[in-house]
């Protein structure tokens, strides 16, 4: 590695290495459940093969390999006619096999890339690869942090869940990069429908951190190869959120600017990140390939996805579906983001606009359906079997059965807080709209009631009828329509 200058202006340049869970109902490579039980004890969901026993043999797990291929074509890569699996060995106490399947010089996925926007820029990331490969099972670090731990303790309960890894190339410039990729990656596995962000673990990244010499940079911002492989950088594990990442990345990079102030050189090195101090810590130089001495997995053969991969469809995406509902609902592009933000959100959205006007639909569900969940950190899945009360609910106010403000204010909280569907509340708070003779009814009580507030309004004192209308919507329990009311109030006092 070349010494690095300590004065020369630098770039900071950036690649992931991403690693997602498959929402798959069982493991890879044996029929075990990936989903965890409730108070699972630590072992149980385990069998011989991914507790790595010997005899034990591998069997691929069809829909892992649908789901990288769904994959693949969301992120526009190229899905070889062969595919194969590698061994990538190691010691590690969560790797009861000492070695991972993995995918070595044939993955699933090649030469892909992915379109984010960073500060309404389009930025387009590369990705180099996305391969197929098993988790580790898991450790806990017995009172305390890896440093600090007097005993660790495994679990293998993890141990086969499908992975994706997804490699980009080292394409960004900026930690806030990383994060807009994140979430723009998130967004599309969610709208595949191969991936739980809600499970706990069910992203991790490491992300790769160097500081380029200005002068390696040609004019249209690439690095060459050459540059990209002289300059030392440090790997910093144990990243599991897009806020993570940047702040992990924010940190490594002052770090490595003060050691070149300093005079010193970066260490090519492995780093954790610790998210509770904040700081990434140096754990081992880093591994090179050699170590892993990768060879072909002799138990499962050589997977041919020419002919199937043409057979598994994926669904519109969102950046696609946003301008469609643009175009379609004309809709504008902060309320066409809100509405596309989720699979389970669009969906829904368009289902009642199939039924109401588009901008009444979109009131409806980006403000005040979004709005009312996003208050009480909820997410529409989490209503997500209640949806038929919601289009119900819409259809009273169109109807006029209820008025906007009493649904907004009281049916759709309660509905959430409670759990009850619109009609209970609604008969509950006594909210149905009021029939003309109960608001007439109303009108000449309140003229009767308040003799002091009629003598003021024929007086000349407008602020008197506020009064009065204000008395008729508290005895019609707020379901009279105010313009209404005061219409009648000066009919029956003018007249
Ligand atoms: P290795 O085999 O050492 O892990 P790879 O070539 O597989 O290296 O790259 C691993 C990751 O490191 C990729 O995400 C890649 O984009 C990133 N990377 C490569 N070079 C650099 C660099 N100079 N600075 C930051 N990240 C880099
Ligand atoms: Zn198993
Ligand atoms: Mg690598």
């Amino acid at each position: 590695m070349s010494t690095q200058a300590a004065t020369e202006e630098r770039t900071v340049v950036i690649g992931l290495e991403v690693h997602v869970q498959l929402e798959t109902d069982t493991k890879i490579f044996c029929g075990c459940s990936t989903e965890p039980e409730e108070d699972e004890e630590p072992n149980t969901r385990t069998c011989p093969t991914c507790l790595g026993l010997p005899g034990a043999l591998p069997v691929l797990n069809e829909g892992a390999v649908e789901a990288a291929v769904k994959i693949g074509k969301a992120i526009d890569a190229d899905i070889p006619e062969t595919t194969t699996f590698h061994r990538k060995n190691y010691y590690y106490p969560d790797l009861p096999k000492n070695f991972q399947l993995t995918q070595y010089d044939a993955p699933i996925c090649q030469s892909g890339e992915l379109e984010v926007r960073v500060d309404s820029e389009p930025r387009t990331i590369g990705i180099t690869r996305a391969h197929l490969e098993e988790d580790p099972g898991s450790l806990q670090h017995a009172g305390g942090s890896i440093e600090t731990a007097t005993h660790t303790l495994v679990n293998y309960n993890r141990a086969g869940t499908p992975l994706m890894e997804i490699v980009t190339e080292p394409d960004f410039r900026s930690p806030a990069e990383t994060r807009a990729f994140l979430a723009k990656l998130e967004e599309v596995l969610e709208y595949l429908g191969v991936f739980d962000p809600t499970r706990d673990g069910s992203l991790r990244v490491d992300a790769n951190v160097s500081l380029v010499p200005e002068s390696e940079v040609a004019a249209d911002g690439t690095i060459s190869d050459d540059a990209l492989a002289d300059v030392n950088r440090a790997e910093v594990k144990n990243i599991s959120s897009h806020k993570g990442a940047e702040q992990a990345l924010a940190y490594e990079v002052t770090r490595q600017e003060n050691v070149l102030r300093r005079g010193r050189e970066i260490e090519q090195e492995t780093r954790h990140w610790d998210e509770a101090r904040g700081v990434t810590v140096s754990m081992r130089s880093k591994e090179a390939e050699k170590d892993y001495r990768y060879f072909r997995e002799a138990d499962l053969p050589a997977l041919e996805v020419s002919d199937w991969k043409s057979q598994i469809p994926i669904p519109e995406l969102p950046d696609a579906r946003r301008e469609r509902f643009r175009e379609e609902y004309g809709l504008d592009r902060e309320s066409a983001s809100k509405l596309t933000s989720t699979k389970a959100v669009a969906d829904f959205f368009e289902d009642v606009a199939e039924q109401f006007d588009p901008e009444l639909a979109a009131t409806w569900v980006a403000d005040n359906l979004l709005g009312e969940l996003n208050y009480r950190e909820m997410s529409i899945t989490d209503v997500e079997d209640r949806l038929d009360e919601f289009k119900r609910l819409i259809e009273l106010v169109a109807a006029d059965e209820l008025t906007v403000k009493n649904a907004e204010e009281i049916v759709l909280r309660e509905m959430l807080d409670a759990g009850e569907d619109p009609e209970t509340v609604i008969e509950r708070e006594g909210l149905g709209v009021a029939d003309s003779g109960e608001v007439a009814a109303a009108v000449t009580a309140a003229i009767d009631d308040n003799p002091d507030a009629v003598s003021d309004y024929h007086d000349g004192d407008e602020g008197a009828i506020n009064f009065l209308v204000g008395q008729v919507m508290q005895a019609t329990g707020g379901s009279a329509d105010p313009g209404e009311v005061n219409g009648l109030l000066r009919e029956e006092l003018d007249g």
